[in-house]
Protein backbone atom coordinates (compact mmCIF):
# COMPACT_ATOMS: atom_id res chain seq x y z
CA UNK A 1 0.00 0.00 0.00
CA UNK A 2 1.21 3.51 -0.95
CA UNK A 3 0.60 6.16 1.14
CA UNK A 4 -0.70 9.24 -1.31
CA UNK A 5 1.79 11.66 -0.06
CA UNK A 6 4.34 9.12 -0.11
CA UNK A 7 4.14 7.21 -3.48
CA UNK A 8 6.97 5.34 -2.61
CA UNK A 9 9.19 3.86 0.26
CA UNK A 10 12.36 4.66 0.57
CA UNK A 11 14.00 1.82 -1.09
CA UNK A 12 12.36 2.36 -4.12
CA UNK A 13 14.56 5.80 -4.17
CA UNK A 14 17.97 4.11 -3.61
CA UNK A 15 19.02 2.59 -6.93
CA UNK A 16 21.90 0.26 -8.38
CA UNK A 17 25.40 1.62 -8.72
CA UNK A 18 25.43 2.62 -12.49
CA UNK A 19 22.21 4.86 -11.60
CA UNK A 20 24.40 6.64 -9.22
CA UNK A 21 27.04 7.16 -12.11
CA UNK A 22 24.65 9.22 -14.30
CA UNK A 23 23.47 11.03 -11.06
CA UNK A 24 27.16 12.00 -10.24
CA UNK A 25 27.21 12.89 -14.08
CA UNK A 26 23.99 14.90 -13.55
CA UNK A 27 24.98 16.69 -10.68
CA UNK A 28 28.25 17.92 -12.23
CA UNK A 29 25.85 19.20 -15.18
CA UNK A 30 23.32 21.13 -12.54
CA UNK A 31 25.66 22.20 -10.35
CA UNK A 32 24.39 25.07 -8.02
CA UNK A 33 25.14 26.88 -4.84
CA UNK A 34 23.45 24.56 -2.16
CA UNK A 35 20.42 26.03 -0.74
CA UNK A 36 20.54 25.10 2.93
CA UNK A 37 17.06 24.96 4.48
CA UNK A 38 17.05 23.00 8.17
CA UNK A 39 14.88 20.18 7.82
CA UNK A 40 12.68 20.38 10.73
CA UNK A 41 9.55 18.78 9.73
CA UNK A 42 9.14 15.68 7.77
CA UNK A 43 5.76 16.06 5.88
CA UNK A 44 8.07 18.50 3.78
CA UNK A 45 10.34 16.26 3.09
CA UNK A 46 6.79 13.82 2.87
CA UNK A 47 5.99 16.52 -0.25
CA UNK A 48 8.72 17.28 -1.47
CA UNK A 49 9.78 12.93 -2.16
CA UNK A 50 6.06 12.98 -3.40
CA UNK A 51 6.76 13.81 -7.05
CA UNK A 52 9.37 10.95 -7.28
CA UNK A 53 8.49 7.63 -9.17
CA UNK A 54 10.45 4.86 -10.04
CA UNK A 55 9.94 5.38 -14.03
CA UNK A 56 10.90 9.26 -14.13
CA UNK A 57 13.26 9.05 -11.49
CA UNK A 58 16.33 10.32 -13.88
CA UNK A 59 14.28 13.08 -14.69
CA UNK A 60 12.69 14.18 -11.65
CA UNK A 61 16.22 13.88 -10.17
CA UNK A 62 17.28 16.36 -12.69
CA UNK A 63 14.35 18.85 -12.35
CA UNK A 64 14.66 18.81 -8.34
CA UNK A 65 18.41 18.77 -8.48
CA UNK A 66 18.27 15.81 -5.91
CA UNK A 67 21.16 14.72 -5.11
CA UNK A 68 22.45 11.23 -3.25
CA UNK A 69 23.31 11.71 0.46
CA UNK A 70 22.27 9.34 3.57
CA UNK A 71 19.25 8.74 5.21
CA UNK A 72 19.17 9.00 9.12
CA UNK A 73 17.02 7.04 10.70
CA UNK A 74 15.99 5.10 13.95
CA UNK A 75 14.97 1.51 14.53
CA UNK A 76 13.28 1.48 11.46
CA UNK A 77 11.29 4.89 11.52
CA UNK A 78 11.24 7.06 8.69
CA UNK A 79 14.14 9.13 8.02
CA UNK A 80 14.55 11.71 10.61
CA UNK A 81 17.78 13.26 8.42
CA UNK A 82 19.22 13.74 5.39
CA UNK A 83 22.99 14.19 5.35
CA UNK A 84 25.87 14.43 3.30
CA UNK A 85 27.99 11.43 5.22
CA UNK A 86 28.71 9.65 8.39
CA UNK A 87 30.60 11.95 9.47
CA UNK A 88 28.42 14.68 9.16
CA UNK A 89 25.65 12.24 11.60
CA UNK A 90 28.72 11.66 14.37
CA UNK A 91 29.31 15.35 14.27
CA UNK A 92 25.90 16.54 15.40
CA UNK A 93 25.81 13.79 17.55
CA UNK A 94 28.66 15.12 19.56
CA UNK A 95 27.20 18.33 19.03
CA UNK A 96 23.73 17.35 20.88
CA UNK A 97 26.01 15.37 24.05
CA UNK A 98 28.49 18.44 24.83
CA UNK A 99 24.98 21.34 24.63
CA UNK A 100 22.79 18.54 26.76
CA UNK A 101 25.47 18.02 28.90
CA UNK A 102 26.20 21.76 29.65
CA UNK A 103 22.50 22.17 30.01
CA UNK A 104 21.96 19.39 32.93
CA UNK A 105 25.50 19.79 33.96
CA UNK A 106 25.81 16.20 33.46
CA UNK A 107 27.39 13.66 31.65
CA UNK A 108 24.76 12.95 28.67
CA UNK A 109 24.72 10.15 26.06
CA UNK A 110 22.28 10.58 22.97
CA UNK A 111 20.67 7.25 23.40
CA UNK A 112 19.37 6.44 19.78
CA UNK A 113 21.28 4.09 17.40
CA UNK A 114 21.01 5.79 14.13
CA UNK A 115 20.97 3.83 10.81
CA UNK A 116 22.21 5.24 7.90
CA UNK A 117 21.10 4.41 4.15
CA UNK A 118 22.20 5.61 1.10
CA UNK A 119 19.13 7.80 -0.43
CA UNK A 120 18.57 10.42 -2.80
CA UNK A 121 17.10 13.39 -1.57
CA UNK A 122 16.13 16.94 -2.57
CA UNK A 123 19.28 19.10 -2.85
CA UNK A 124 17.89 21.20 -0.23
CA UNK A 125 16.65 19.04 2.22
CA UNK A 126 20.11 17.75 3.11
CA UNK A 127 21.06 18.97 6.48
CA UNK A 128 24.14 20.29 7.36
CA UNK A 129 25.65 19.33 11.24
CA UNK A 130 24.63 22.20 12.68
CA UNK A 131 21.08 22.00 11.27
CA UNK A 132 20.85 18.04 12.44
CA UNK A 133 21.95 18.41 15.87
CA UNK A 134 19.18 21.26 16.12
CA UNK A 135 16.72 17.91 14.87
CA UNK A 136 18.23 15.85 17.39
CA UNK A 137 17.88 18.23 19.58
CA UNK A 138 13.99 17.87 19.50
CA UNK A 139 14.27 14.16 20.35
CA UNK A 140 15.88 14.55 23.71
CA UNK A 141 13.56 14.70 26.16
CA UNK A 142 15.45 15.52 28.71
CA UNK A 143 15.46 19.16 27.59
CA UNK A 144 13.28 21.80 25.69
CA UNK A 145 13.13 24.05 23.34
CA UNK A 146 12.60 27.42 24.85
CA UNK A 147 12.72 31.30 23.54
CA UNK A 148 15.22 33.28 25.73
CA UNK A 149 14.49 37.61 25.65
CA UNK A 150 17.52 39.50 25.91
CA UNK A 151 18.41 42.90 26.44
CA UNK A 152 21.81 44.35 25.07
CA UNK A 153 23.20 40.23 25.49
CA UNK A 154 21.26 39.95 28.91
CA UNK A 155 19.50 37.25 29.29
CA UNK A 156 15.59 38.71 30.58
CA UNK A 157 13.88 35.63 30.58
CA UNK A 158 12.35 32.83 28.53
CA UNK A 159 9.10 31.41 27.38
CA UNK A 160 7.75 28.48 25.80
CA UNK A 161 6.94 29.97 22.73
CA UNK A 162 8.66 33.07 20.63
CA UNK A 163 4.81 34.62 20.61
CA UNK A 164 4.59 34.55 24.25
CA UNK A 165 7.71 36.95 24.15
CA UNK A 166 6.21 38.86 21.59
CA UNK A 167 3.12 39.37 23.59
CA UNK A 168 5.22 40.12 26.60
CA UNK A 169 7.10 42.82 24.92
CA UNK A 170 3.82 43.99 23.42
CA UNK A 171 2.15 44.27 27.22
CA UNK A 172 5.38 45.97 28.66
CA UNK A 173 4.81 48.92 25.92
CA UNK A 174 1.50 48.94 27.06
CA UNK A 175 2.31 49.17 30.53
CA UNK A 176 4.39 51.98 29.70
CA UNK A 177 1.78 53.80 28.08
CA UNK A 178 -1.70 56.30 28.22
CA UNK A 179 -3.83 57.85 26.18
CA UNK A 180 -1.35 60.71 25.56
CA UNK A 181 1.48 58.45 24.19
CA UNK A 182 2.07 59.20 21.27
CA UNK A 183 5.13 56.62 20.77
CA UNK A 184 6.97 53.47 22.85
CA UNK A 185 10.34 52.68 22.09
CA UNK A 186 12.13 49.90 23.20
CA UNK A 187 15.98 50.68 23.64
CA UNK A 188 18.89 48.68 23.74
CA UNK A 189 19.48 45.55 21.05
CA UNK A 190 16.72 43.13 21.68
CA UNK A 191 17.17 39.64 21.14
CA UNK A 192 14.59 36.71 21.11
CA UNK A 193 16.25 33.63 20.31
CA UNK A 194 15.78 29.69 20.17
CA UNK A 195 17.83 27.99 23.28
CA UNK A 196 17.37 24.91 25.23
CA UNK A 197 16.61 24.62 28.95
CA UNK A 198 16.36 21.24 31.22
CA UNK A 199 13.18 20.03 30.73
CA UNK A 200 11.71 20.29 34.05
CA UNK A 201 13.08 24.42 33.72
CA UNK A 202 10.16 27.20 35.23
CA UNK A 203 9.20 29.50 32.19
CA UNK A 204 7.60 32.91 32.30
CA UNK A 205 4.07 33.22 30.72
CA UNK A 206 3.84 36.70 28.46
CA UNK A 207 2.12 38.59 31.61
CA UNK A 208 4.87 37.16 34.21
CA UNK A 209 8.02 38.18 31.62
CA UNK A 210 6.34 41.25 31.08
CA UNK A 211 6.06 41.80 34.78
CA UNK A 212 9.62 40.76 35.37
CA UNK A 213 10.85 43.28 32.86
CA UNK A 214 8.98 46.35 34.11
CA UNK A 215 10.82 45.79 37.54
CA UNK A 216 14.17 47.16 38.91
CA UNK A 217 16.70 44.98 38.50
CA UNK A 218 18.50 44.17 42.23
CA UNK A 219 22.19 45.80 41.08
CA UNK A 220 20.67 48.96 38.79
CA UNK A 221 17.75 49.93 40.64
CA UNK A 222 16.10 50.22 37.03
CA UNK A 223 14.63 47.48 34.64
CA UNK A 224 17.14 45.77 32.67
CA UNK A 225 14.68 46.70 29.71
CA UNK A 226 14.66 50.45 28.87
CA UNK A 227 11.07 51.53 27.37
CA UNK A 228 11.22 55.30 26.26
CA UNK A 229 7.58 57.07 25.42
CA UNK A 230 6.41 60.57 24.38
CA UNK A 231 3.21 61.65 25.70
CA UNK A 232 1.77 64.95 24.55
CA UNK A 233 -0.80 66.09 27.53
CA UNK A 234 -2.70 68.81 27.68
CA UNK A 235 -3.48 70.77 30.74
CA UNK A 236 -4.50 73.51 32.50
CA UNK A 237 -2.64 75.70 35.08
CA UNK A 238 -2.57 78.82 37.46
CA UNK A 239 -0.35 81.69 35.86
CA UNK A 240 0.76 83.68 39.67
CA UNK A 241 -0.46 87.07 39.70
CA UNK A 242 2.52 89.43 39.50
CA UNK A 243 3.17 92.08 42.08
CA UNK A 244 3.33 95.36 41.39
CA UNK A 245 4.63 98.32 43.62
CA UNK A 246 4.01 101.49 44.40
CA UNK A 247 6.25 104.14 46.31
CA UNK A 248 4.42 105.11 49.66
CA UNK A 249 5.56 108.27 51.70
CA UNK A 250 2.91 107.56 54.29
CA UNK A 251 4.74 104.30 55.40
CA UNK A 252 8.07 103.58 56.96
CA UNK A 253 11.01 102.46 55.06
CA UNK A 254 10.46 99.21 53.00
CA UNK A 255 7.44 98.94 54.92
CA UNK A 256 4.83 97.19 52.81
CA UNK A 257 0.74 96.84 52.74
CA UNK A 258 -1.46 95.56 50.31
CA UNK A 259 -3.42 97.82 48.29
CA UNK A 260 -5.18 95.50 46.29
CA UNK A 261 -5.22 91.85 46.43
CA UNK A 262 -3.93 89.59 42.73
CA UNK A 263 -6.09 87.06 41.41
CA UNK A 264 -4.34 84.25 39.65
CA UNK A 265 -5.02 83.78 35.56
CA UNK A 266 -5.31 80.57 34.19
CA UNK A 267 -3.31 78.89 30.91
CA UNK A 268 -3.28 75.93 28.87
CA UNK A 269 -0.14 74.65 27.75
CA UNK A 270 0.31 71.25 25.84
CA UNK A 271 3.86 69.68 26.70
CA UNK A 272 5.86 66.86 24.58
CA UNK A 273 6.84 65.00 27.97
CA UNK A 274 9.37 62.15 27.00
CA UNK A 275 9.94 59.66 29.72
CA UNK A 276 12.24 56.32 30.32
CA UNK A 277 10.46 53.53 32.26
CA UNK A 278 7.68 56.20 33.30
CA UNK A 279 10.23 58.61 34.82
CA UNK A 280 10.53 61.81 33.08
CA UNK A 281 13.49 62.95 31.46
CA UNK A 282 12.21 65.79 28.82
CA UNK A 283 9.40 68.25 28.57
CA UNK A 284 9.18 70.59 25.53
CA UNK A 285 6.20 72.86 25.39
CA UNK A 286 4.54 72.76 22.42
CA UNK A 287 1.74 74.97 22.82
CA UNK A 288 0.11 77.96 25.10
CA UNK A 289 -2.47 80.00 25.64
CA UNK A 290 -3.74 82.44 28.37
CA UNK A 291 -7.08 81.48 29.50
CA UNK A 292 -7.80 84.48 32.33
CA UNK A 293 -4.82 87.35 32.52
CA UNK A 294 -4.16 87.51 36.02
CA UNK A 295 -4.89 90.79 37.89
CA UNK A 296 -1.43 91.71 39.64
CA UNK A 297 -1.63 92.76 43.20
CA UNK A 298 -0.22 96.01 44.44
CA UNK A 299 1.69 96.53 46.89
CA UNK A 300 1.97 99.96 48.77
CA UNK A 301 6.07 100.39 49.64
CA UNK A 302 7.03 103.01 52.61
CA UNK A 303 9.66 105.37 51.94
CA UNK A 304 9.73 107.68 55.12
CA UNK A 305 12.39 108.05 57.16
CA UNK A 306 13.67 109.93 60.14
CA UNK A 307 11.48 112.78 60.94
CA UNK A 308 9.39 112.40 58.21
CA UNK A 309 8.26 109.11 59.05
CA UNK A 310 7.97 110.11 62.61
CA UNK A 311 5.35 112.55 62.40
CA UNK A 312 2.04 111.68 63.75
CA UNK A 313 3.44 109.27 65.60
CA UNK A 314 4.10 111.17 68.92
CA UNK A 315 2.80 113.60 71.40
CA UNK A 316 3.96 116.20 73.94
CA UNK A 317 5.20 113.47 76.99
CA UNK A 318 4.65 116.85 79.64
CA UNK A 319 4.07 120.60 80.29
CA UNK A 320 6.28 123.13 81.00
CA UNK A 321 8.65 125.79 78.99
CA UNK A 322 11.32 124.75 76.71
CA UNK A 323 14.64 125.73 77.88
CA UNK A 324 17.00 123.94 75.50
CA UNK A 325 15.84 122.93 71.95
CA UNK A 326 17.26 120.03 70.20
CA UNK A 327 21.03 120.98 68.36
CA UNK A 328 24.37 122.43 69.04
CA UNK A 329 24.33 124.57 71.95
CA UNK A 330 27.07 125.88 74.61
CA UNK A 331 26.53 124.95 78.22
CA UNK A 332 28.75 124.99 80.94
CA UNK A 333 31.56 127.15 78.70
CA UNK A 334 31.60 124.17 76.13
CA UNK A 335 29.93 123.33 72.70
CA UNK A 336 27.81 120.20 72.72
CA UNK A 337 25.26 118.53 70.54
CA UNK A 338 21.83 118.32 72.53
CA UNK A 339 20.01 115.95 71.94
CA UNK A 340 16.77 116.05 72.88
CA UNK A 341 14.20 118.91 73.95
CA UNK A 342 14.59 120.35 77.40
CA UNK A 343 10.66 120.97 79.01
CA UNK A 344 11.19 122.59 82.37
CA UNK A 345 8.65 122.68 84.95
CA UNK A 346 8.09 122.07 88.88
CA UNK A 347 9.26 118.66 90.35
CA UNK A 348 6.53 115.86 90.05
CA UNK A 349 5.06 116.86 86.83
CA UNK A 350 3.35 114.03 85.29
CA UNK A 351 5.48 112.74 82.43
CA UNK A 352 3.46 110.60 79.82
CA UNK A 353 4.08 108.22 77.35
CA UNK A 354 4.82 110.23 73.76
CA UNK A 355 3.64 106.93 72.13
CA UNK A 356 2.73 103.20 72.90
CA UNK A 357 5.56 100.77 73.02
CA UNK A 358 7.80 98.60 75.76
CA UNK A 359 9.74 99.78 78.02
CA UNK A 360 13.21 98.68 77.88
CA UNK A 361 15.34 100.48 80.52
CA UNK A 362 13.27 102.17 83.85
CA UNK A 363 16.45 103.63 86.52
CA UNK A 364 19.40 105.62 86.94
CA UNK A 365 21.77 105.95 83.95
CA UNK A 366 25.11 108.17 84.28
CA UNK A 367 24.10 112.33 83.22
CA UNK A 368 20.77 111.06 82.41
CA UNK A 369 19.73 110.48 86.20
CA UNK A 370 17.02 108.61 86.30
CA UNK A 371 15.84 107.37 82.45
CA UNK A 372 13.21 105.31 81.23
CA UNK A 373 13.52 104.56 77.25
CA UNK A 374 10.50 103.53 75.45
CA UNK A 375 10.60 100.95 72.60
CA UNK A 376 8.06 101.97 69.49
CA UNK A 377 8.70 99.49 67.50
CA UNK A 378 9.62 100.04 63.32
CA UNK A 379 13.30 101.48 64.90
CA UNK A 380 11.84 104.32 67.01
CA UNK A 381 12.65 105.24 70.49
CA UNK A 382 11.76 107.87 73.34
CA UNK A 383 14.15 108.74 75.92
CA UNK A 384 12.77 110.36 79.29
CA UNK A 385 15.89 111.63 81.28
CA UNK A 386 16.43 113.36 85.18
CA UNK A 387 12.95 112.05 86.23
CA UNK A 388 12.61 112.51 90.44
CA UNK A 389 10.20 109.39 90.10
CA UNK A 390 9.90 106.07 86.99
CA UNK A 391 6.33 104.55 87.39
CA UNK A 392 6.85 102.03 84.75
CA UNK A 393 9.48 98.89 84.92
CA UNK A 394 11.65 97.28 82.43
CA UNK A 395 9.88 95.15 80.28
CA UNK A 396 6.10 96.75 80.88
CA UNK A 397 4.14 97.18 77.59
CA UNK A 398 2.53 100.97 77.78
CA UNK A 399 0.13 102.95 75.61
CA UNK A 400 0.29 106.54 74.44
CA UNK A 401 -0.57 109.14 76.61
CA UNK A 402 -0.19 106.91 80.00
CA UNK A 403 1.71 107.92 82.86
CA UNK A 404 5.25 106.90 83.40
CA UNK A 405 7.27 108.87 85.34
CA UNK A 406 7.43 111.97 87.19
CA UNK A 407 10.06 115.39 86.26
CA UNK A 408 12.85 115.84 88.46
CA UNK A 409 16.98 116.74 88.29
CA UNK A 410 18.43 114.04 88.69
CA UNK A 411 21.64 113.35 86.89
CA UNK A 412 23.31 116.39 85.51
CA UNK A 413 21.00 119.16 85.54
CA UNK A 414 20.70 122.33 86.55
CA UNK A 415 16.90 122.01 87.81
CA UNK A 416 13.48 120.16 87.39
CA UNK A 417 13.21 119.57 83.71
CA UNK A 418 12.51 116.65 80.71
CA UNK A 419 15.27 115.76 78.96
CA UNK A 420 13.01 114.33 75.97
CA UNK A 421 14.81 111.91 73.09
CA UNK A 422 12.97 110.63 69.70
CA UNK A 423 15.32 108.33 68.18
CA UNK A 424 15.10 106.46 64.62
CA UNK A 425 17.45 103.64 64.58
CA UNK A 426 19.22 104.68 67.15
CA UNK A 427 20.19 108.16 65.64
CA UNK A 428 18.30 111.57 67.33
CA UNK A 429 15.87 113.76 65.57
CA UNK A 430 14.52 116.45 66.38
CA UNK A 431 11.57 116.19 68.69
CA UNK A 432 9.87 119.47 67.89
CA UNK A 433 9.67 118.47 64.34
CA UNK A 434 8.38 115.23 65.09
CA UNK A 435 5.32 116.39 68.18
CA UNK A 436 2.28 117.85 66.75
ZN1 LIG B 1 18.50 118.09 77.81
Amino acid sequence: MHHPNRPYPMEDLTGPEEFFCQLADLEEEYQRPPHRRALRKKPLLAAALAGLTGLSLLGAVAASTCTLCYAVSSQGDPPLAYVQGELAYTQAVDRVEEQVSQILHTQYEYPQEAQMELAIAPRGSVQTPEELSASLMETVDQVREVWVLTVDGVAAGACATKEEVETALDLVKEGYSNQNTTSVTLCGEIGINLDYLPAEADLYDAETLAGALMLPTEEEEVPLLTVETVEEVTYTQAIPAPTREQADPALLLNERKTVREGTEGREERTDRVTRRCGVETGRENLAGEVLTEPVPQVVAVGTAQGVEAARGRFLWPTTGQITSPFGYRTIFGSTSFHRGLDIANTTGTEILASAGGTVTWAGAKGTYGNLLILDHGNGFTTYYAHCSQILAEEGDTVKQGEKIALMGSTGRSTGPHLHFEVRWQNEPLDPEKCLP
